[in-house]
């Protein structure tokens, strides 16, 4: 009988190996301890295993790539202070806009958004806008600002709406650009 679980050594890579009552054969990355592991059902040896792997290898060194991408982007997170931060910023951004503009919000709320850089109830007059703009360059901040409260004359994007954007902020097609 083998053991349940044992290491193998497959080139630079140290293997994982789980033997369980299953079918099939299958590869994962632990990109926390950078090993393989196989889960493979009890009859099949070593040899077999390590074959599996190396056959798989352009999809290994992949996903070893995509792992470590990902664990050298940290995920922003925001404090009490950055939301206070940027509260104070989008308040001094809305004190100078809206009078270009020629509306008021009735409110806004800071939030970590994950697909967009603000939104505009039109209805209540509320605004929203995403605590990554914090980490942003002012003008987009700006931008976004000038942008939701212009969909309080326009809810939609016509070309009524872009006119208004124009108007208050003649620079916004390469800073909506920058911001892609
Ligand atoms: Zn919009």
């Amino acid at each position: 009988m083998r053991p349940a679980e044992k290491t193998l050594q497959a080139g630079d890579y140290t293997v994982l190996v789980q033997r369980k009552a299953i079918k099939n054969m299958y590869l994962r990355v632990d990109p926390v301890s950078g090993c393989l592991k196989v889960s493979a059902p009890r009859h099949v040896s070593d040899a077999a295993i390590l074959d599996f792997v190396k056959r798989r290898q352009a999809w290994v060194e992949q996903a070893f790539k995509k792992a470590q991408a990902k664990a050298a982007k940290p995920v922003r997170t925001f404090t009490d202070a950055d939301r206070r931060a940027f509260r104070a910023k989008c308040a001094a951004a809305l004190e100078r806009w809206q009078p270009l503009v020629g509306k008021r919000c009735s409110g806004f709320s800071v939030r970590d958004m994950k697909t967009r850089w603000g939104s505009c109830n039109s209805r209540s007059g509320h605004l929203n806008f995403n605590l990554k703009l914090l980490d942003m360059p002012a003008e987009c901040l700006d931008y976004v600002v000038v942008h939701e409260l212009c969909h309080l004359w326009e809810p939609n994007h016509s070309k009524a709406f872009w006119a208004h954007v124009e108007r208050v902020y003649p620079d916004w097609k390469r800073v909506r650009k920058s911001m892609r």
